[in-house]
């Protein structure tokens, strides 16, 4: 899942970073209202946390010109601290949901976690296919109830396709949702990451669907 921040306080904007990078995400960093709204127009984003107190564009204009384009990322707003005005301003805006500042990442993270898990319709925070299970909150995978370790990249990947189970999703797709934009990006080794992942969870979990990218089934169904 890839996330933009648009957060203007250096030190904020890169702990943050960190922070999603640890729990699993790929994330850009925006420091402005410009070029925050620049790559939410031009990117496509799992969600977007967005402070709302932003140089050159302030965040409230930078959201609701997004949704006047018709982006639907999710949007988790940074407010002030007990600024009400701010959160139902947000809210109006087309925020869908906000964090006051001073937050507790903890917070943060799992409020992120719940905007993409519904926003692609999920109601649970496991994520199951067969006997594959992918627990959101710990980033673990298991299979039949054994421990699996995936690195990170196959972590998001199984990760994204469990999120879109039963859709077919495109190579380009892929590689838009698990790498941030400063990563080198070839369609090849997603083909790798696949191939890793059929090893570890078996050949059938994820059918690829020639020409057109990959699915993840629930074989139990
Ligand atoms: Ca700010």
């Amino acid at each position: 899942m890839r996330v933009l921040i648009v957060e203007d306080e250096p030190n904020l904007g890169q702990q943050l970073k960190a922070t999603l990078e640890g729990a699993g995400y790929a994330i850009d960093l925006a420091t402005d209202g410009e070029e925050g709204h620049f790559m939410g127009s031009t990117e496509n984003y799992d969600a977007i946390i967005l402070d709302l107190g932003l140089p050159e564009i302030d965040g409230l204009t930078v959201l609701d010109r997004w949704r006047k384009e018709g982006r639907t990322a999710p949007v988790l707003v940074l407010t002030a601290r007990d600024s009400w005005s701010d959160k139902v301003a947000g809210l109006d805006a087309g925020a869908d949901d906000y964090v006051a500042k001073p937050f507790q990442s903890e917070e943060l993270i799992a409020r992120l976690r719940a905007l993409i898990r519904r926003a692609a319709g999920n109601a649970s925070a496991e994520l199951t296919a067969g006997d594959v299970r992918l627990d959101t909150r710990s980033g673990k995978v298991t299979l039949a109830g054994e421990p699996v370790k995936m690195t990170a990249q196959e972590y998001k990947l199984l990760s994204y396709l469990l999120h879109h189970k039963g859709k077919v999703v495109s190579r380009t797709e892929l590689i838009e949702h698990i790498y941030d934009q400063d990563f080198d990006r070839d369609s090849n080794t997603i083909e790798v990451f696949v191939t890793r992942i059929r090893k570890k969870l078996g050949q059938e979990v994820i059918t690829t669907i020639r020409g057109l990218g990959y699915s993840l089934e629930d074989t139990n169904a």
